[in-house]
């Protein structure tokens, strides 16, 4: 259950630096959280929230880059720093990886503890309800279709639900690597909303078949690449929307987890399946730098006073959104 209530202030660690939260933004994480996963033991009384932005309150001692007053967000992943992982700068293969808001108390809160490293300059000229709407799901998007998929300017790429915040920002970075992008969403109005963000194709997925949609568009020879993260209600049509060679990545599944497939397309046609869980935080430098060329934009449907964290997350459930649904605290 969602409650509003008081809670001591976090106390930080030596290395921690404290940030008072100025906005958080809503993921799904939050809700599997809620709901209990199979062995991820989430300690009572937990504190959502992954994606941060806010100002530093306090740094530990001998900090050279933060001071008390800078504006930050927040890198959500934490990997060891010191494995062969993190160390090639793959932190979400960290075998000690967490998240902040996931097991650790986040940024449903009006301050939070943060390792120092983790800090980031928020992006100037955003406000922070934007910068908290984009580190998750834009760190997400890239390490899709950048680092696993390797998407090219040739490739045509499916993006389900274009309205989720991973869709909203998928459409973005596949169309920045030159690819030709359809999306799928559920209405007229997300429909228009994902066309603006520059998809080429949009496809209704409740008043159409997305597949034979999908051989139409591309004269039968499928997509290169699908952004999948709704797991069982699609994955079967996902897998058959591919191309000879086509890559799936899957980064969630919020229909359900347990999917069934033919394994002869994926052996007759070649296809890889790429698993894809948040990002390094080298990637999500190299998104903020994208932002701050103005050559991605923040997508936020609708932001909320934190006291109706309970609501936004109805509205979330519900897939009533078009981008990120913040917290304003
Ligand atoms: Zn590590």
């Amino acid at each position: 259950m969602l409650q509003y209530e008081d809670a001591p202030d976090p106390v930080p660690n030596a290395d921690e630096a404290l940030v008072r939260v100025k906005a958080c933004a809503l993921n799904h994480l939050d809700v599997w959280a809620r709901n209990g996963l199979p062995n991820v033991e989430i300690p009572m009384p937990h504190i959502s929230g992954s994606d941060i932005a806010g100002v530093v309150e306090g740094v530990p001692e001998g900090e050279q880059k933060f001071a008390k007053g800078d504006e930050v967000i927040v890198n959500p992943g934490i990997g060891c720093g010191r494995c062969d992982r993190c160390l090639s700068g793959k932190d979400d293969q960290c075998k000690d990886y967490a998240i902040i808001g996931y097991g650790i108390d986040g940024g449903y809160a009006e301050l939070v503890k943060v390792r120092r490293d983790h800090l980031v300059k928020k992006p100037p000229g955003m406000t922070f309800e934007e910068a908290a709407s984009f580190p998750l799901a834009f760190e997400t998007a890239y390490h899709m279709l950048v680092t696993k998929a390797r998407t090219g300017p040739g490739d045509t790429v499916l993006v389900l639900a274009g309205n989720s915040g991973v869709g909203s920002a998928a459409v973005q970075v596949a169309k920045l690597l030159g690819a030709k992008v359809i999306v799928t969403a559920g209405d007229q109005e997300k429909m228009e909303r994902a066309k603006g963000l520059g998809a080429d194709y949009v496809i209704n997925h409740y008043g159409e078949d997305v597949l034979s949609e999908v051989r139409r568009i591309t004269e039968k020879r499928g997509v290169d690449v699908v952004v999948e993260h709704v797991g069982k209600a699609t994955w079967s049509g996902s897998l058959k929307a591919l191309a000879r060679g086509g890559r799936l990545v899957t980064c969630g599944a919020t229909t359900g987890a347990d999917v069934t497939m033919d394994l002869r397309y994926v052996y007759n046609r070649e296809l890889t399946i790429y698993g894809s869980f948040m990002a390094g935080m080298g990637e999500l430098l190299e998104v903020v730098r994208l932002f701050e060329q103005g050559r991605l934009k923040t997508v936020v449907d609708s932001v909320y006073p934190l006291q109706r964290a309970a609501d936004a997350q109805a509205r979330m459930d519900g897939s009533r959104h078009f981008g990120k649904i913040v917290l304003k605290v």
